[in-house]
């Protein structure tokens, strides 16, 4: 009798664990909500936050940093030209023989290393050595193809995905770190100067053309490939979006007016933050103990560095005070950023009847040994949540460029073909996000708009454009004529 009456406790106690559990997943479901009024709200709220960050220096969280691109490729760009990537968890080098208009990318070759975490929280000097000895390193197998006239220097985009004042196209001092990387001795250098220096450490002779945002790289990739590219947006590590504006909307540029009449901007959205946005006590949580406390609020909720993390963190407070993964918690769940997007990502794509990939990866991360269909079902619905508030935020920021720059309805019946060029990771292979971002933006714009508006995935365009950057920038251009 007693043990019957012990079982029926622990059923009980069972129960009403599971109850607590279901709480804490519609209490998050609920902070998490983006209705579409929210997503209108938080859309004009960063049209108005653009036109803030356009009128004066620090007017806004928005960065809105002049790239001093006011032209973007045009296919006639000829030569070869060298091109170096460093922003998220991969570091890249690039050559590139272009064609011009009718030849185009002729040939291209590059080299992907990751960065040894260590560096990316240490030394500037021991970042930017690494940097130039695996460029020094990929210049020495340089082949025949890749000719180099006699007595020419070898030239370079350098795409550097970090907010940067720019001081010319080929200059800049870096603001603050983001993501991953803090390294306090090289905020506020020019971080040309600083690979400069490094390259004659190693004894490289290169000269930098450009230093270019990957969202400014995206956006000359991308128009060299399809002329209505207006937009670019990353959406991978980190997030962000450049797009081309008018140079008369620019009251903070006291520059000339360029000749084209239009400057692109580097918007750093990551920064962006608003009442309006859905944050929760986990997205609180998760800023005050990241690198950079209070930055990158939107980045934080949006990109690839931090999704599985907000994952990890419901998880932990259901195993703890809903003993989800039964009377201990494991203790693998409470290492930050353990569960990384990609992971969330193949959780969340699990099509089994028994959602086996989210068992073996609850066992291979988290060291679970078994789960139940009704934990893995939880598991997928916190996946989804992350996902859709992630993508459906994106969209709403996408739709608000295309609001400042009056591409969100049509015009005396006329509608221009706007499209937005894609790159980052989350995009390109977190297909839920990347569905949802597309059909939010659908439904923001309307049946009739959305049919003028395209998304497209701009595989690397970054590097192919900062290479770009650097032809239409070269030392060796013939003056142009008036
Ligand atoms: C950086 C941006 C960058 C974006 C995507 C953000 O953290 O601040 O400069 O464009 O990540 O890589
Ligand atoms: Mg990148």
């Amino acid at each position: 009798c007693a043990a019957a009456a012990l079982i029926v406790r622990r059923r009980m106690q069972s129960s009403g664990k599971w109850a607590r559990v279901i709480e804490i997943l519609k209490a998050f479901e609920e902070d998490c909500a983006t209705p579409i009024a929210k997503l209108r709200q938080v859309a004009d709220a960063m049209t108005v936050e653009m036109h803030a960050g356009l009128a004066s220096e620090g007017g806004s969280k928005l960065k809105m940093l002049i790239s001093y691109v006011d032209n973007l490729p045009s296919g006639d760009e000829t030569g070869f030209f060298y091109a170096l990537d460093l922003g998220g968890t991969n570091f890249r080098v690039m050559r590139v023989l272009l064609g011009g208009k009718q030849d185009r990318v002729v040939k291209r070759e590059f080299k992907e290393e990751s960065i040894p975490p260590h560096l990316m929280t240490g030394k500037s000097d021991e970042l930017f050595d690494f940097i130039a000895e695996v460029l020094a390193k990929f210049v020495a197998t340089e082949g025949e193809d890749f000719h180099l006239p006699p007595g020419k220097q070898r030239e370079l985009g350098f795409t550097f995905s970090f907010p940067v004042k720019q001081t010319s196209l080929s200059s800049g001092t870096l603001i603050n770190w983001t993501k991953g990387f803090s390294i306090e001795d090289t905020v506020g250098q020019d971080v040309v100067g600083e690979l400069v220096k490094a390259m004659e450490r190693v004894g490289l002779d290169m000269r930098v053309a450009a230093l270019v945002n990957d969202t400014i790289g995206t956006l000359a990739g991308g128009r060299y490939t399809n002329p209505d590219v207006v937009v670019a947006v990353i959406l991978g590590t980190g997030t962000n979006a450049a797009y081309v504006e008018r140079a008369h909307a620019i009251p903070k540029w006291h520059g000339l007016l360029p000749k084209s009449g239009e400057m692109v901007i580097n918007m750093e959205w990551g920064n962006f933050r608003s009442s309006h946005l859905p944050l929760t006590e986990y997205d609180h949580s998760l800023d005050f103990e990241s690198l950079n406390p209070g930055e990158q609020i939107l980045e934080k909720i949006i990109s690839g560095m931090y999704l599985g993390e907000i994952l990890r963190r419901v998880l932990l407070k259901m195993a703890e005070e809903a003993a989800f993964f039964g009377d201990v918690v494991p203790p693998k769940l409470r290492i930050p950023f353990i569960i990384r997007t990609p992971n969330m990502s193949a959780m969340h794509s699990d099509t089994s009847p028994d959602l086996k990939v989210v068992g073996n990866k609850l066992k291979d991360i988290l060291e679970v040994p078994t789960s139940s269909l009704k934990m893995r079902k939880v598991v997928i619905s916190l996946c989804n949540i992350i996902a859709s508030r992630g993508a459906r935020l994106s969209a709403a920021g996408i739709y608000g460029i295309l609001k400042k720059i009056g591409r969100d309805a049509s015009k005396d019946g006329e509608t221009q073909k706007s499209v937005i060029a894609m790159d980052g990771g989350l995009f390109e292979h977190y297909t839920q996000f990347s569905e949802a971002m597309k059909s939010s933006l659908k439904e923001l714009l309307g049946d009739e708009v959305a049919e003028s508006v395209e998304v497209i995935l701009s595989n690397d365009g970054s590097g192919v454009g900062a290479a770009l950057l650097a032809a239409s920038h070269s030392q060796y251009l013939e003056p142009e004529e008036d």
